[in-house]
This record gives C-alpha cells, sequence and structure tokens, in this order.
C-alpha cells in the first residue's frame, strides 16, 4: 500500500516505512547505507510494531477483553505504541516506567491516555525491577477489574519478535531489491534484531546480522565471550539488556559491536544537521553500527539499520547542553548558539 493511501484507522498506518540513504556513512565506507524510518510510525518509534502485534495476539488468544487494561514495564516506546492500538481497540492502558526515562516520552504517555507508574530504575534481579512491578499490577489488577488485565510482557513475549519477522524483515528484503547485505541494530528486548534477522537469513542466506550494543549493556559480552558482562553506562534510552530475553533466545548474531555514547552522538548530531533527520540516541548507536559492519564487509555492499524513534522524544537530554556538558559529553555548536551576530 502507498503512504498515501487512505486507511480505515491509524493502526494500518503502522509499519511500511522508507528505507533512507544515509549519505555521509555510505561515502565514508564505500557502502549504501539505509536506515529505516521506523520514527514516522503513528507512535513516532519502532515499537508500534511490538505494540499491535502483542494486542492482535492476546486478542486471538483470547487474554484480553474489552474494556479490559493492558499493563507493560517500559521505557517508553512500547507503552506509548500500547496505548495507541489501546486507544483504537477499546482498552485502557497502564505503564510501569523507571523514573530515569526522558520527561518528553512520559508526557507523551499521559497525553495517549495511559496512567503511569514510575519506579525507580533498579536492576532485573531486584523484585522492584520495573517489569516485575508490571506484572505484579497486572496480576492485581486482573483479580479486582471485572474487565480483566493483560500485562503485554514484551521481553518475553514472542509476539514482539513475530511484528519483524512478519514485516520488518520481509520490507527490507523487498525494499532493497533483495540486495541487502547486512543488517545491524541494538537490543532492547531484541524483538527487531532477532526478528529481523530470522526474515533475512530465509530471504537472503549469508546475510550479515550484527549487533550494535551500547556500553552498559551485557549482549557484548555474552556473545563475543560467553560471558553476561556489563561495563561503562550509556545516556541512551530503550536499549542494552542484562540477560537472554525470551525474544532474544535462540538468536546468535554473526556480528557484535560495542558502541561509545560520544560515537553515536557525533552521529545523530552529524544525520540532524547535515541530513536532517532527526534522532534519537539509539539511532545514533545503530548507525555507528552499521559503519562499523560497512568496515567489516567492505566497500560496495548494501547495509540495513532502524532509526528508532525522533529526537523530541530526548529534547531534555541529548540536545540540551547543559546535559550534555555535565556528563563530559561534546555539545554540538549549534545547539546552544547565541542570536547575538543575527541582523
Ligand atoms: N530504540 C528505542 C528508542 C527503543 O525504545 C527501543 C525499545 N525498547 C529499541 C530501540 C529497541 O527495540 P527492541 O525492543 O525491538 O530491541
Amino acid at each position: 500500500m502507498s503512504r498515501a493511501a487512505a486507511r480505515p484507522d491509524v493502526l494500518t498506518a503502522i509499519g511500511d516505512t522508507p528505507l533512507i540513504r544515509l549519505r555521509r556513512a555510505s561515502e565514508e565506507t564505500g557502502c549504501t547505507i539505509l536506515g529505516k524510518a521506523e520514527f514516522l510510525n503513528p507512535g513516532l518509534s519502532v515499537k508500534d510494531r511490538a505494540a499491535l502485534s502483542i494486542v492482535q495476539d492476546a486478542e486471538a488468544r483470547g487474554l484480553i477483553r474489552p474494556g479490559g487494561t493492558i499493563v507493560e514495564g517500559t521505557a517508553g516506546n512500547t507503552g506509548i505504541g500500547l496505548a495507541l492500538v489501546a486507544s483504537v481497540r477499546g482498552y485502557r492502558t497502564v505503564i510501569v516506567i523507571p523514573e530515569t526515562q526522558s520527561a518528553e516520552k512520559k508526557q507523551t504517555l499521559r497525553l495517549a491516555g495511559a496512567r503511569l507508574v514510575e519506579v525507580p530504575a533498579v536492576p532485573f534481579a531486584n523484585p522492584n525491577n520495573y517489569v516485575h512491578v508490571a506484572r505484579r499490577l497486572a496480576e492485581s489488577l486482573a483479580e479486582r477489574d471485572p474487565a480483566g488485565a493483560f500485562f503485554a510482557d514484551q521481553f518475553d513475549n514472542v509476539a514482539n519478535r513475530r511484528a519483524h519477522v512478519e514485516r520488518t524483515g520481509p520490507e527490507i528484503y523487498e525494499g532493497t531489491g533483495g540486495s541487502v547485505d547486512g543488517f545491524v541494530c541494538a537490543a532492547g528486548t531484541g524483538g527487531t534484531l532477532a526478528g529481523v534477522a530470522e526474515a533475512l537469513w530465509v530471504a537472503k542466506p549469508g546475510v550479515s546480522i550484527a549487533l550494535a550494543d551500547p556500553e552498559g549493556s551485557a549482549l557484548y559480552a555474552h556473545y563475543t565471550a560467553g560471558t553476561l558482562k556489563a561495563e561503562g553506562s550509556s545516556i541512551t534510552e530503550g536499549i542494552g539488556q542484562g540477560r537472554v530475553t525470551g525474544n532474544l533466545a535462540g538468536f546468535t548474531p554473526d556480528h557484535a559491536f560495542r558502541i561509545p555514547d560520544a560515537e553515536a552522538l557525533a552521529i545523530v548530531f552529524g544525520l540532524m544537521r547535515e541530513e536532517g533527520l532527526s534522532l534519537g540516541g539509539s539511532s545514533g548507536i545503530n548507525v555507528a553500527g552499521a559503519i562499523r559492519l560497512a568496515k567489516r564487509l567492505g566497500p560496495g555492499h548494501t547495509i540495513v539499520t532502524i532509526l528508532c524513534d525522533g529526537a523530541a522524544r530526548y529534547a531534555s537530554k541529548l540536545f540540551n547542553p547543559a546535559f550534555l556538558a555535565e556528563r563530559g559529553l561534546p555539545v554540538p555548536d549549534w545547539l546552544d548558539a547565541p542570536a547575538e551576530d543575527l541582523p
């Protein structure tokens, strides 16, 4: 369907996002590097796909009833996707979010009608981790509310991964006319990475799949040294993982790269300034990973990555000179350029 075609509802406008050539990354590597513009989804992120798939799967399995409540633990984007799917399908949404996530994402969730429960950011092993709080909340709501409650469980619910096996992966294969040689992205739940990989390995045997891992995530060590070990930290949101989630089960990438924030942010700022792409931090990690994969495969290859969400979701952090300076990260000159020199 063309992007301009009339739709019966907003949910049918999820997916079929364009692939955009990233000029500087392509020129620097002699490859064709393409970003899949997931920030153009109705909820403005890659997670609309997983949200829709999870709700459709729950409906098909009779796990959710009209007027029921969808409960989820999320860094934000999945919650935004779930809130919009819930509005169209007639459910309520309760979102448990670590308080460290951006104010913009929390605000967007509230505007979308979700009820927000903010909790301290603690590791998964702690029973007060947002995922466990969400699961318990869903259980107690299900007991009290006759309309019922459903825990979306994006990390371990493979309806998430299936969205990318059935749609994102085939879209990438078809959108490149079958010429895709490599795919790379970061993992939060791992649904995008493992799902696209599953589709592409079948459509194009020999395609190279790579993980781009931020600092503070244990996956790079897991796939390169066999130990789930995290070092450092990242200001990016929604990516990095300390365990092998249900969506990553059985998956092993062909390559893995560990990307420092400074490398990712320079790319985010460059894409904004020189290519008109307004992106969040995880997109920077992904494009950095695409450049590394391109260099490893050599010139002439076609590499695809994901442009997960937009800059506006992180204005108070990634694009806030004071926030960057406090963390010793480079501040792009135009962000705090005074207007004094204007006539
Ligand atoms: N980027 C952003 C901004 C996200 O919110 C997420 C999801 N948490 C991801 C990337 C990672 O996607 P996935 O959960 O499919 O691994």
